[in-house]
């Protein structure tokens, strides 16, 4: 029993010794709150770091489900996650109490939206972005600057990465830019390489979270040497840039004070392309107001002679109905995979949810 506490007092020795963290550092990381938004290639690998370096409270945040085609990069997910379709929030907290018990860490199996975004942000220190699409990152740029607090966005696709500190307090009293003082608006759908379209591999996310996880316990612990640069590489050429960016003075949203992710004059449809073949419906963009909660096993019911239908506890119920699969979650959200186009993932969940 003493051998085995006194192996649990050796966790963070070699953070402990690096001299910027020391045994106070430890102390701030043990009291400090992070949130990971998105539990795909990067927010897995960001977490499985934090958690092992010991922020004491993680709160992970993803709507999609684990896929075979995930494990190549995404670390926390093994196969059985994959045959079981299991909401990724879940798999990887599953995974990463097995890491560190000494440490909080609470899934939430849900799409970020606005009202979502804002309660997020009054309970954590820092926000790291983990997610792949526009909408989200923001989305957690507007709430991050509301509330004050800084957040790390990165980004990976084939061999390249790229990572900036997003409204980061620095030593002079300034901060660092925010999305929008370098991208005031998003780039317009499909002008971009996406990982569905050209490939990620799966060093260029180690790369890219190696260095945002840095920044995050630089940001944790106040540190001088937070980078205010917006970092880049190309890791099959070989190159690597490292570029300041001033804050844009007319910032729509730093500097004027303009939300419009959070405002949601910038909403996306209620049902929208997540990943190559699957369409979220989120009802309650439907109705324009939230729903109660679903009660699961009544639908896990009602579909018995509709398919294969397959619960997983309070989490979700899946059923299969060649070729699509319909995935419910408890707040009336559904993945629809077997499908690229938004009309028949709609008429599916018409048809087996109701509206
Ligand atoms: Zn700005």
């Amino acid at each position: 029993m003493a051998m085995q506490s006194d192996g649990r007092m050796m966790r963070y020795a070699r953070q402990r010794v690096f001299a910027p963290i020391g045994g106070a550092g430890q102390e701030r990381l043990a009291a400090a709150r992070v949130a990971v938004v998105g539990c795909g290639a990067l927010g897995t690998h960001l977490a499985d770091m934090l958690a092992r370096a010991g922020v004491g409270h993680l709160i992970l945040i993803d709507r999609d489900v684990v896929e075979w085609s995930n494990l190549q990069r995404q670390m926390l997910f093994d196969e059985a996650d994959a045959d079981a379709g299991t909401p990724k929030a879940s798999a990887a907290a599953n995974r990463l109490r097995m890491v560190n018990a000494d440490i909080t860490i609470e899934p939430r199996v849900l799409d970020l939206d606005a009202e979502a975004a804002r309660e997020l942000v009054g309970e954590v220190d820092l926000v790291l972005d983990g997610s792949d699409a526009f909408e989200t990152r923001y989305l957690i740029n507007d709430a991050c600057v509301e509330a004050g607090i800084p957040w790390i966005y990165s980004a990976v696709v084939g061999a390249e990465g790229m990572t900036l500190n997003c409204h980061a307090p620095l030593v002079d009293g300034t901060r660092t830019p925010c999305l929008r003082c370098v991208w005031p608006d998003p780039l317009p759908p499909g002008s971009a390489a996406t990982c569905d379209t050209v490939g990620v591999l799966n060093g260029a996310v180690s790369m890219v979270t190696g260095m945002a996880a840095t920044e995050a316990l630089k940001i944790l612990l106040g540190s001088a040497a937070i980078s205010p640069e917006l970092r880049s590489f190309d890791q099959w050429a070989g190159t690597y840039e490292a570029i300041a960016l001033p804050r844009d003075p007319d910032c729509p949203t730093c500097a004027r004070g303009e939300y419009d992710w959070l405002d949601g004059a910038a909403l996306g449809d209620a049902a929208r392309l997540c990943g190559q073949d699957t369409i979220q419906i989120r009802p309650e963009r439907l109705a324009g107001t939230r729903l109660p909660a679903i009660d699961l096993a009544a639908v896990a019911g009602r579909w018995r002679d509709a398919g294969t239908v397959q619960q997983g506890g309070d989490a979700f119920v899946r059923l299969r109905v060649a070729p699509f699969d319909l995935t419910l979650f408890s707040d009336g959200r559904a993945l629809i995979r077997g499908t690229s186009d938004p009309a028949t993932a709609r008429s599916l969940y018409a048809r087996y949810v109701g509206m």
